[in-house]
């Protein structure tokens, strides 16, 4: 496996250019992120990155996580790397500092994971979760819940779980059946005893933290069927004493870990709590609201996983690139010189190279525009907040398909030495395999934006994207054809099809609908640079971005037969006949 390389101009050009960052610091809750920190902090991170988290993918690729007498043991190395991160204070970025973060915008916290996953996608999944843990403490706890819990949490030196997922409860995560019931006396009364088994818990187990907060959701007695009956508890590994020392182990433990194709090193735990009943945790926020606390995380959650699609994406691609330099076969078609050549010269591998480029960096082009909108939300900004709402399920979906389809290319460009393992270009595509998977499915995530992203201000919110794309986009005659072919997707999505016609259209859609926000933003990039904005940059990203103007937005608009063919076609055979 090649080292990894950060990406620091590149990024750096996406945080100025997509996520506004110059504006955001002419605010006082983000002064800080004036210039030259945010250049210190994406330089910094990714050096960290580089020396000591890469050097542990091949490793933890190959040892994987084992569970041994309960306990969850990480190749040689981890601790080491995990408690380096957690003393640089990287894990702290973007929390709020009346917790002990450094109140950054969320957009410097994104950059820590991307550059973290590019090195080791499974191991950042440990900041990655405790991420989710903190904000739903953040927004829902009480305050006693939030001193208890979140300083530690934000260092790091504790580390968070979401515990949705069952056996029969996985996309539809209103089928749970893990129970909580009210303790009315003794040293726990005003808690609850939680019981259930959790299924595909990341990290749900492990030593390099010294307590484990788990978010579990369950349901209280005679709590309403379905997504309405789901209340949200934290659930510590270890019990906290009121001087905020550790106390006993919690009744709650890793069952068994399952045999995955990738993230070989990210624990993936079946979780079971409360096998003597004596699990104890606390309600966070209403009873019964437990949903809607999750969602308020899921959000910031989902666009971490597309950022898993760019950090994959990137390392893919430096992979192939070094490979296509070294590798000499054959020589320059139509050339007199019959001396053999590297393959980069051939034009199928350089088809396939620009394509990685181009692509990567248009995920990171629209998950930048997208964390810029997040901090814009928070800030009050309500419009900004809406677009994040409409961006998030096309980061998640085509961010993260991206990241299969660049490193399934990067395997390409290897040959034969892609599909044998000792090269690390096959590790990639595997680990890159759950990102479209978790999290809500690919599936699940088009739907949202054909149902309810589609009903924010009455379609409104998504036709004006679409109108203001084929506006600024006038003069590239290819992404304003998207755009307004976008739009007029979306009116018939709104105005004429059925239920049934929209979400047998919305993964096509979806894809549309990401590649022309993120066009638009390498549109951006691109004029930018031409201005003088990245130096460094300025022989390439001319290139790069006509390559995804060109090439890649015209696929994009051929979907738009599949986003409005509607479902009847889907249900001419009944299922017994396609299953044959
Ligand atoms: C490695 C890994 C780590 C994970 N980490 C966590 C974690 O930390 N915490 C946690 O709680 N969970 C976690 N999960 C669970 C993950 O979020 C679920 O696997 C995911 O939500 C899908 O649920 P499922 O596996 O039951 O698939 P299913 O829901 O059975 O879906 C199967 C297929 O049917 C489709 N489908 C299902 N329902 C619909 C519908 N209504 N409309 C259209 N299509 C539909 C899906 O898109 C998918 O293609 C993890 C899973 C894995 C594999």
């Amino acid at each position: 496996m090649t080292p990894f390389t950060p990406p620091t101009a590149d990024q750096l050009l996406a945080i100025r250019i997509n996520a506004g960052i110059d504006e955001l610091a002419q605010t006082e809750r983000f002064q800080h992120a004036e210039p030259d920190l945010v250049e210190a902090i994406v330089a910094g991170v990714g050096q960290f990155a580089a020396g000591e988290f890469a050097p542990l993918n091949r490793k933890g690729d190959l040892e994987g996580a084992k569970l041994e007498n309960g306990v969850v043991r990480l190749p040689e190395g981890f601790e080491a790397a995990y408690h380096a991160y957690v003393e640089q204070g990287w894990n702290a970025i973007a929390s709020p500092a009346a917790h002990g973060g450094q109140g950054l915008p969320f957009t410097l916290a994104c950059n820590v994971l991307e550059n973290l996953g590019a090195a080791n996608m499974a191991f950042t999944l440990l900041p990655m979760l405790s991420v989710g843990a903190i904000e739903a403490l953040e927004h829902h706890g009480s305050k006693d819940q939030q001193a208890m819990y979140l300083p530690n949490l934000v260092s790091g030196k504790w580390s968070g779980t979401m515990n949705l997922t069952e056996p029969a409860a996985g996309s539809d995560v209103g089928a749970l059946r893990s129970t909580a019931e009210p303790i009315e006396d003794g040293e726990h009364a005003g808690k609850y005893r939680i019981t259930g088994q959790k299924i595909y818990i990341t990290w749900g187990e492990h030593d390099l933290a010294e307590n484990i907060i788990h978010l579990v959701l369950a349901r209280l007695p005679g709590a309403p069927e379905g997504s309405r009956g789901i209340s949200l508890f934290v659930v510590p590994k270890y019990h906290v004493n009121a001087d905020g020392s550790l106390g006993p182990k919690n009744d709650l433990r890793c069952v068994s870990l399952e045999h995955k194709l990738g993230i070989n090193a990210s624990p993936t735990c079946v979780m079971s709590y409360g096998d003597n009943g004596e699990c104890i945790g606390e309600l966070v926020g209403a009873p019964n609201k437990g949903l809607a606390a999750m969602f308020t995380m899921m959000n910031n959650a989902r666009i971490n996983v597309g950022n898993q699609g760019a950090q994959i994406a990137e390392r893919a691609t430096q992979q192939a690139l070094a490979y296509a330099r070294d590798r000499v076969q054959s020589a320059r078609a139509g050339s007199p010189d019959k001396t053999p050549v590297a393959i980069i010269e051939h034009p199928d591998v350089r088809r396939m190279i620009l394509r990685m480029k181009a692509l990567t960096e248009g995920v990171r082009a629209l998950l930048y525009y997208c964390a810029g909108q997040v901090d814009r939300g928070n800030l009050g900004d309500e419009a900004a907040r809406t677009r994040a709402e409409i961006l998030v399920p096309l980061l998640k979906a085509w961010g993260t398909d991206v990241g299969v389809e660049v490193s399934g290319l990067g395997i390409q460009i290897h040959g034969g030495m892609g599909f044998v393992e000792e090269t690390g270009a096959a590790q990639h595509w595997r680990d890159s395999r759950i990102a479209p998977i978790y999290e809500g499915t690919n599936g699940i995530q088009a739907a949202d934006l054909v149902t309810r992203k589609l009903g924010l201000e009455g379609g409104e919110a998504l036709v004006t994207l679409f109108e203001t794309i084929a506006r600024e986009a006038a003069e590239e005659f290819a992404l304003s054809a998207l755009a307004r072919d976008c739009a007029n997707v979306a009116l018939w999505m709104r105005d004429d099809a059925s239920l049934d016609d929209r979400l047998a259209g919305s993964v096509p859609f979806c894809t549309m609908a990401a590649v022309c926000v993120a066009g638009w933003q390498l549109m951006k990039q691109a004029a930018a640079v031409k201005a003088g904005a990245a130096p460094e940059l300025a022989a390439t990203k001319p290139v790069t971005v006509r390559f995804f103007l060109d090439r890649i937005v015209p696929e994009a608009a051929g979907l738009k037969a599949g986003a409005v063919a509607g479902a009847d076609l889907l249900y001419a055979l009944p299922a017994e006949a396609l299953v044959g």
